[in-house]
């Protein structure tokens, strides 16, 4: 028998633990499972280079929970550990390690999902026994045992187990919540539905005589393979589909998805989805979930992926994303924000990809999709330098064109007097109707832009194409474009219009008024003498400042 103290200073650190890591005790079960998973996967490459040489035999991970006892235990059947190895990983490596990551995170709000590994059991638990035994020949099972002072105990067993490791969790009277069947596996399902080993809680149950039985079948929580790690080559769209189901039951069939699959200068995998939205107000921030190597890391991802892709839906996996750290922590790594831009720009090159490939079913989607992209270009500089291949204008007649097809439809000489080049839009198409006829009538194409952030694309084209401009098909600009084109026969004389000018303002909302201008028309064909205009600046400033905010 082996007593000894824990290789630490501080003089009991279980306290610390539990006061550091409030905030989401649930990352235990993570923790240990993790380390299961580590050591069958160690076993399997093992056997893979012929140093394991006896049967692997079923590696489901098991979870027990025993209510009665209030004893939380998981056992796998991985690589075990012999005396020595507890020593140096459990007694010694582990807590000098803790003590280290303490001390710098004291300062900052920890949130969840860090975890100090295996001493992270302490969180819930005052007794941790661990009963283990080596892959290697002729080991012996072995007992250690610590009830949360930093002394333990470590012996020999009388039982000898087959190969692998049993933690065993004497659950702590304040943590009696996870003492609960249903709360194991809320926690099991959402940190290690993707893990690559199988994980068994409890048995499949069956419907039988009015009420369900357990039947003799394991209950694997997870899926060991899940699809972001497939080859996208050999994943069918109803897969996709299926999968988006699964992580959002409620949502409705996504427009696109974007596999990633990066292995260079890091490692990522993942499956974005550009989600469909019912209407604008629906739009959920943070619905992509961050994995390192199948272990759910967290669903809060703003900092570190683009602000953009936060609208988006999906996977991000890539072991280059540190597990037990906090989201500062994770913000700030010069890793997550290289990840961070090679993301973006696999996007642009995938949606570019799609709009080339399959131009029509884009368009038809379009106008689900801009908003994203109208984002994206509004918030990464980046991203809309690429995007400007792939945005879309739509015209009131509901035609699609890039931008740089629609540099070229517009006609020659619709400049204003300034030598702009307009493009004309309406908001409505209902109230400009009139407006919108007549500059049709004249050959000139009028753009739709109804979207919640046209106004914003509209500043950040106009500021990245001078000497192009857009204006509102009711302004005042469209009427000294079309004076230039045509001198008109005039209806009234000018007499006529100042006499009948004040006539017209007269109706005019009063605090407004400075921004409308009363325009006489000739009479032709459209039999319209007069048409009230609006300032297209003083207009765009007014919508802005609605919006709360410029571009
Ligand atoms: P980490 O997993 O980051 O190395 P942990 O504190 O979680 O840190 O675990 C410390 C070490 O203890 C592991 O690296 C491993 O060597 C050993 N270990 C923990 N759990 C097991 C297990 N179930 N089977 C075999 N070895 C284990
Ligand atoms: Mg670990």
């Amino acid at each position: 028998m082996q007593n000894g103290k824990i290789g630490v200073t501080t003089e009991n650190i279980f306290p610390i633990i539990k006061k550091f890591l409030y905030s989401d005790h649930d990352i235990f079960l993570r923790e240990l499972i993790s380390n299961a998973v580590d050591a069958t996967q160690k076993l399997k490459t093992l056997a893979s280079i012929g140093e394991f040489k006896g049967e692997l035999g079923d590696l489901t991970i098991m979870v027990k929970l025993d209510e009665k006892a209030k004893t939380l235990t998981i056992s796998d059947h991985g690589i075990g550990m012999t005396a020595e190895e507890i020593d140096k990983y459990i007694n010694q490596i582990a807590f000098s390690g803790a003590e280290e990551f303490l001390e710098k995170y004291k300062n900052q709000s920890i949130i969840g999902h860090f975890g100090l590994g295996f001493y992270s059991a302490f969180m819930v638990a005052d007794k941790v026994e661990i009963i283990t035994r080596s892959y290697q020949e002729n080991s012996k099972t072995m007992e250690w045992s610590c009830d949360g002072s930093p002394e333990y105990t470590m012996q020999e067993a009388k039982k000898q187990r087959d190969r692998g490791t049993d933690i065993i969790l004497h659950l702590s009277e304040d943590s009696l919540e996870f003492n609960d069947a249903a709360r194991i596996r809320e926690i099991l399902k959402k940190h290690c539905s993707f893990l690559p080993v199988p994980i068994a809680f409890g048995k499949i149950k069956e419907w039988k005589d009015g009420k369900y039985v357990d039947t003799d079948k394991d209950d694997i929580i997870n899926d060991v393979e899940p699809l972001w790690t497939k080859k996208p080559a050999d994943i069918t769209p109803e897969q996709y589909l299926e999968f988006y189901r699964k992580l959002y039951p409620m949502a409705e069939e996504p427009l696109f998805h974007i596999h990633l699959n990066i292995d260079y200068p890091f490692n990522l995998t993942g499956i974005l989805y550009f989600p469909k939205i019912r209407n604008n107000f629906e739009i959920q921030k943070n619905k992509i979930q961050l994995y390192s190597n199948q272990v759910f890391v967290t669903d809060s991802v703003e900092g570190i992926v683009p602000e953009f892709l936060t609208l988006l839906h999906g996977v991000i996996d890539s072991p280059d994303i540190p597990l037990n750290v906090s989201r500062s922590y994770l913000q700030s790594d010069s890793n997550v924000k290289k990840i961070s831009s090679y993301i973006t720009r696999k996007v642009a090159d995938r949606l570019n990809e799609i709009f080339k490939q399959e131009r029509a079913d884009y368009e038809n989607k379009w106008d689900s999709l801009k908003i994203f992209i109208e984002y994206g270009i509004i918030t990464d500089e980046k991203f809309a330098e690429k995007a400007t291949d792939f945005v879309l204008l739509k015209n009131v007649d509901q035609k699609y064109f890039t931008l740089s097809e629609y540099a070229t439809l517009v006609k020659e000489g619709q400049t204003d007097k300034n030598g702009n080049v307009i493009y004309l839009y309406a908001t409505d198409k209902q109230a400009q109707y009139s407006f919108i006829a007549e500059a049709q009538e004249r050959g000139y194409d009028v753009l739709e832009m109804d979207g919640q952030l046209d106004n914003h694309f509209i500043s950040w084209f106009e500021s990245k194409n001078q000497g192009t401009r857009f204006a509102r098909v009711d302004a005042d600009v469209i009427d000294k474009l079309i004076e230039k084109e045509t001198k008109r026969k005039m209806a009234l004389t000018t007499v006529q219009q100042d006499l009948l000018r004040p006539v017209f303002d007269a109706q005019l909302p009063k605090d407004d008024k400075m921004h409308f201008n009363v325009v006489f028309e000739p009479l032709d064909e459209k039999q319209q003498p007069v048409v009230i205009t609006q300032n297209e600046f003083m207009r765009r400033m007014k919508d802005m400042a609605a919006m709360g905010g410029g571009g």
